[in-house]
């Protein structure tokens, strides 16, 4: 029987509703992309992994990572796009993620969000949908030093709920940050396949509010 039900937030419960998607278009100035899981590893090292205050910092940082010659004007519009990106208000749940996490909630589950994030995003999205109301707790790399999938982000969070391993259920967008790495700590998961990037993955929903078929 779970208790508790951690969600990932990024591409789980919140997508940026821009096209191009900003983080997209920073990795294609960087010639990678966000399917690129060692490039992925790089910008959340060196953006999510405290407070980032100095931006141009953390962007000269990750390019000399990624053995690209540091250039200012790359620095300089790399930084713009993020900085454009924390100024948006185009930030949106995908559709039944309030409404079912209003009935999770109202179902007596105690709810948790790990979230591998660049500060003050979260912040701002708190502002807007009382997250901090609807979610008894947060964890975020930038405020604990650890990014998904270092065990210990699952650990403080298990901790938090006070909820057991096989009590609780972690929901995800990504298959190894989110879904496999808390079955290696013995959390069971589930893949939550908004854009349905994983059709051939087993354990997996395309929209949250088929969350209730896995809690029976
Ligand atoms: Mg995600």
């Amino acid at each position: 029987m779970k208790k508790a039900i951690i969600f990932d937030c990024w591409g789980t419960l919140f997508y940026d509703d821009i096209n191009p998607r900003p983080l997209d278009k920073f990795a294609a100035k960087l010639g990678r992309t966000m399917k690129d899981y060692s490039y992925l590893k790089a910008l959340e090292k060196n953006l999510m992994l405290e407070k980032c205050e100095d931006i141009a910092g953390a962007v000269r940082n990750l390019i000399s990572d990624l053995d690209i010659e540091t250039d200012e004007k790359l620095v300089k519009e790399l930084t713009g796009i993020l900085e454009n990106m924390r100024k948006s208000d185009k930030i949106r749940p995908y559709p039944k993620t309030l409404e079912t996490l209003k009935i999770l909630k109202d179902k007596g589950f105690r709810l948790g969000i790990i979230s591998n994030a660049i500060y003050p995003d979260f912040e701002s999205l708190d502002m807007k949908y009382g997250l901090k109301s609807l979610f008894d707790v947060i964890v975020l790399s930038y405020e604990e030093g650890v990014i998904k999938p270092d065990p210990k982000i699952f650990k403080i969070a298990l901790k938090r709920l006070g909820s057991g391993n096989s009590e609780t259920l972690m929901v995800g967008d990504n298959l190894k940050d989110d879904v496999i790495a808390a079955e290696e700590q013995g959390i069971d998961s589930l893949l939550l396949d908004n854009e349905n990037k994983h059709p051939e993955f087993d354990r997996r929903i395309t929209s949250i509010s088929r969350i209730f078929d896995y809690l029976r």
